[in-house]
């Protein structure tokens, strides 16, 4: 029996049954976890599933003390669980009292609670173009506490020579930082997954959970968590939680004491993911490979949810409902969106959505052609060519991900250099809403950019512009600002390295200034004048985008809202180019003058300008 979450989740009961215990022979079944362990009043979910799980449990018949309609009692072939559907529509916040019995007799008595809702809670906003997403992965940016760096009862302890051991960062660390994150512009942060993920060894990246309504207790608590957001919200910052609906760990608790044998994809036994996931919708794919895409397990390590099961799927929109009113949530990453049984994700994102309908979700689409990226997309007519509408507002730009990484080594060509950024954006029309596309230089699972460009800082200037300038919402990965390498033909470990300073000992503390190296500060210094612009800017965030053909690999485009017009001049070239501002009349109009952001030079727009080799301009017209 696992004490200690009893302990945690249930000590009314427990004690209550001590107090039975005394005065009966009989031996009761004991829960040991109840989830969603609480819920709140007024929530448009407000038909919930609770399932009560303990030896022999689903022995008992279950009412409730108060007024409340029970709308099922679900049993399943294993006796341990107990799945019992209330309606908590006109129901005040309130502790329900649930009655065990057997042969009419209570047994014992469960608490439930109903809370209050924060005011106003189901019309938080998500995130959006106007923000500006800083990734991390806590247990690489900031160790704010040493004590919970191996914890009792969790296998896989501190070991930070290990690439893919755990380093000890945790929620203090991020909360030590967030001044940090604010100042050099960003305005959200998406951490890596913090549940708790029990696997023995590589658990760091924490995408085996293991207790899904539980912060793995060395990154904290929940309470840790909630004070984060608490903290988050105080700066205006925004928190975005890493979501995964694909799969959890083969540690978690219910894989080892299964509900159903289909609450995962079994083949029987092990079967792979082809990780094919056109074969989503290609009308021409074989069943089989379609089942081993959607129902092949993500790793061996990771069983695969099957989301067409409606005590799994509930489950699972229970569970991110209840962390996004829990820890006051402002979006979710969904994990390998992609990979999730189409109808079952759907299902689960239209749920959270119709709970709260200006919250965001971007869904992790790692695919390599904007018609497949767009059938993701909410409202997407490719995916309506197939009655597919995913409901996730949200999707990562991955095609203009693949033309960053080689576009600024190219020399100017049909189809190379700056042109790769402006093809990218040509297909734009295939989404119904560019301004919720995700954009970024690389993230937790790539090579870093400033691997791919030597450290060069030309390019991360070029790249940088680019991503923050253009449509969607810029994502930048933790340590890009101080010229992070990473190289992912090394593994995982190495663009997944320590923010330097982020350790009590550590040589360098590169979240100071005064520590930082010249090259570091040239990123850094850069990183925050672009963004800190951006914050500001309504064109940026919103503008239309009109951009113009690439000549000599100078691409040149403006963002323009109401009475605000930003044009872009990103230079390529080796050389320094002179433009002719004839050909951007249509957007420059009557406009003779702006300022460069980058530089804070005043300059004069009459006949031509000259832009620097290898240099990005951001003119304030
Ligand atoms: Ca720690």
């Amino acid at each position: 029996m696992k004490t200690n979450s009893f302990f945690q989740k249930a000590p009314v009961v427990f004690s209550l049954f001590l107090l039975l215990n005394i005065f009966s022979a009989e031996v009761y079944a004991q829960i040991e976890r109840i989830e969603p362990p609480f819920w709140w009043a007024g929530m448009e979910t407000s038909e919930i599933e609770i399932l009560f799980y303990g030896k022999d449990i689903a022995e008992y018949n279950v009412s409730t003390e108060e007024d409340v309609v029970i709308n099922g009692v679900l049993k399943t072939e294993n006796p341990n669980y107990l799945f019992i559907t209330i309606e908590t529509k006109n129901l005040q916040p309130q502790t329900l009292h649930f009655n065990f019995s057997k042969k009419k007799r209570v047994k014992f008595t469960q608490e439930y609670e109903l809370k209050e809702r924060k005011e106003n809670s189901a019309l938080r906003e998500g995130f959006s173009s106007a923000d500006v997403m800083y990734l991390l992965m806590p247990d690489r940016f900031a160790n704010g506490n040493p004590d919970n760096d191996s914890v009792d009862g969790l296998m896989d302890k501190l070991n930070r020579s290990e690439s893919g051991g755990r380093h000890g960062g945790d929620i203090q660390g991020i909360i030590d930082h967030l001044d940090y994150i604010k100042d050099l512009g960003a305005t959200s942060i998406w951490s890596t997954p913090l549940l708790e993920d029990n696997d023995k060894a590589y658990s760091y990246h924490t995408y085996a959970q293991s207790d899904v309504y539980k912060i793995d207790p060395r990154y904290g608590s929940n309470e840790d968590y909630k004070r984060l957001a608490k903290e988050m919200h105080d700066r205006d910052l925004k928190l975005i939680m890493d979501y995964v609906t694909n799969h959890w760990g083969a540690e978690h608790w219910m894989i080892k004491d299964l509900p159903t044998y289909d609450w995962i994809h079994q083949f029987p036994g092990y079967a792979n993911s082809n990780y094919r996931m056109e074969t989503q919708y290609d009308p021409h794919a074989s069943a089989i490979d379609t089942k081993y895409c959607v129902e092949g397990w993500f790793v061996k390590t990771m069983p695969d949810l099957n989301q067409s099961n409606p005590l799994v799927l509930n489950y699972l929109i229970q569970n991110a409902i209840w962390w996004i009113e829990f820890a006051d949530l402002d979006g979710f990453r969904v994990d390998t969106y992609s990979y999730n049984d189409k109808a079952g994700i759907s299902k689960w994102t239209k749920a959270i959505m119709d709970e709260y309908p200006n919250f965001n979700i971007v869904g992790e689409v790692w695919l390599h052609n904007q018609a497949q990226i767009s059938y993701w997309q909410k409202d997407s007519e490719i995916g309506a060519l197939q009655d597919f509408n995913s409901y996730c507002p949200s999707v990562m730009d991955f095609t203009l991900h693949d033309a960053l990484g080689s576009m600024f080594k190219e020399a100017a060509g049909w189809g190379s250099g700056m042109q790769k950024a402006y093809g990218n954006f040509v297909n734009d029309f295939l989404y119904p809403n560019t301004n919720n596309l995700l954009v970024f230089l690389e993230n937790h699972d790539t090579g870093r950019f400033n691997e791919i460009y030597n450290q060069d800082f030309n390019s991360y200037q070029l790249g940088l512009t680019l991503m923050a300038t253009t449509r969607g919402i810029p994502q930048l990965y933790y340590g890009s600002e101080i010229g992070m390498r990473g190289d992912k033909g090394k593994g995982d470990g190495d663009i997944r390295q320590d923010f330097p300073g982020g350790w009590e000992g550590d040589n360098q503390n590169a979240f100071e200034k005064s520590e930082r190296t010249k090259l570091q500060e040239n990123f850094h210094s850069f990183t925050k004048k672009l963004l800190n612009f951006r914050k500001n800017s309504k064109a940026i965030h919103q503008g239309e985008l009109t951009h113009y053909l690439p000549e000599n690999n100078v691409y040149v485009y403006f963002r323009e809202f109401e009475n605000e017009k930003v044009m872009v001049i990103l230079n390529n070239n080796e050389k320094e180019q002179t433009l002719d501002l004839n050909r951007f009349q249509e957007n420059l109009g009557r406009i003779s003058n702006g300022k460069d952001i980058l530089s804070g030079k005043q300059l004069q727009l009459e006949e031509k300008l000259s832009i620097a080799g290898k240099k990005p301009m951001v003119i304030q017209l």
